[in-house]
């Protein structure tokens, strides 16, 4: 069938319909360059004028302040975990708050090249919660504190900029970066993969403080020399131009729906919906604690696990996809990013309530 699904995908996910049309219109003649930007040169005029078009938008979108450099790199966030711990760490120390699973990896990977401490670990409450500040343990003097700002798979989110005792904090925004405004000036660094509110898989954004861009250490790889990447305006070797490209499409269409406030103010009135539903029923139950919820992931489980399996298989002959909770918790997973409508979540809302009186 040519209809489009309501995708409730957690990444690669759902762009705005108007994103993918824009892009298919310029499939085979980009601006009457004749060819189309997959087969463009990086180094053209045409496409140097898409790159920076990009990191513009994106810039004023996020108000980046001018003291902030964008890198438009390869490798997704999981690229940056490396990245950061090896270009950042020039005392050899870190410490890294432990909210979920890609926290966890990000500290996995950074205690390979140095002294990293856990200063904060979410496993004892199953990842229901975000810590508040006096449950944190941060170290004096250490090169950076990290957190990871969305907890795709748990589905919680920070709601507030924790005190780090004056160490820059670096910050995984992937799941939940462009959904609302935020204070970069509050941040050391900002990175995330590109394939949730950004776009397509294949990049990592990353936003950076100019001053924590230091000679790089020697012997470690090219591609992680973030003052190298920086100096080459992220282009010493191809970058992943189709990806940027999109990303380019992504943010002129968040500019034109009226910015991240009206981004905010959307993304709030669809979790609410959601949220409240599971709020007044018996028959659902939330996974995040209410204080910590997530406005990109939304979390629950039906009373059993045959339900649970039930409820997608059901969901899908409905006309949703992708609601089945990631592999490593269970349960169901709605993701509602900046590119599901409204009209989206009242659908699986209504096939919720249908399917709680069906079964209780
Ligand atoms: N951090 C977060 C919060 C994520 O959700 C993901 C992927 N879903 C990653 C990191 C890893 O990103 P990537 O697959 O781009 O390496």
């Amino acid at each position: 069938t040519d209809k489009r699904v309501y995708n409730f995908s957690a990444g690669p996910s759902q762009l705005p319909v108007e994103v993918l049309k824009e892009a298919a219109d310029q499939m085979l003649n980009y601006k009457g360059s004749g060819m189309s930007v997959m087969e463009m040169s990086h180094r053209s005029s045409t496409y140097q004028k898409i790159f920076d078009d990009t990191k513009a938008t994106l810039k004023k979108v996020l108000n980046i302040p001018d003291n902030y450099k964008i890198l438009l790199l390869q490798g997704g966030a999981t690229q940056e975990f490396t990245n950061i711990a090896l270009n950042l760490m020039a005392n050899g120390k870190s410490d890294y708050i432990v909210t979920g699973s890609f926290s966890g990896k990000a500290a996995k990977e950074a205690a390979k090249f140095g002294d990293v401490h856990i200063a904060y670990n979410g496993k004892d409450n199953d990842f229901t919660e975000i810590p508040t500040q006096d449950q944190l343990d941060i170290r004096e003097g250490v090169d950076y504190v990290h957190l990871c700002n969305n907890n795709t798979i748990y589905g919680t989110e920070w709601n507030y900029v924790p005190d780090t005792k004056g160490a820059p904090l670096v910050v995984d925004m992937s799941s939940d970066i462009l959904s609302r405004p935020v204070d970069v000036s509050k941040y050391g660094v900002i990175y995330a993969g590109a394939q949730k509110n950004m776009g397509i898989a294949g990049l990592g954004v990353v936003i950076i403080r100019e001053d924590l861009v230091k000679p790089h250490p020697a012997n470690i790889p090219v591609l992680s020399e973030l003052d190298t990447m920086l100096e080459k305006d992220s282009m010493y070797n191809t970058p992943p131009c189709w990806a940027i490209y999109m990303l380019g499409l992504v943010v002129k269409w968040i500019d034109e729906q009226g910015g991240l406030e009206v981004m905010k103010e959307k993304n709030e009135k669809k979790a609410k919906l959601l949220y409240d539903y599971l709020d007044q029923s018996d028959f659902y139950k939330p996974h995040a604690k209410k204080d910590a919820r997530s406005n990109m992931n939304v979390t629950f489980t039906t009373p059993s696990k045959e339900l649970d399996a039930e409820f997608v298989k059901e969901s899908i002959a409905a006309g949703m996809t992708n609601l089945k909770g990631h592999r490593s918790v269970g349960g169901i997973r709605a993701s509602i990013y900046n590119a599901m409508p409204y009209e989206g979540v009242e659908y699986l809302v209504n096939f919720m309530k249908e399917f709680e009186e069906k079964y209780k």
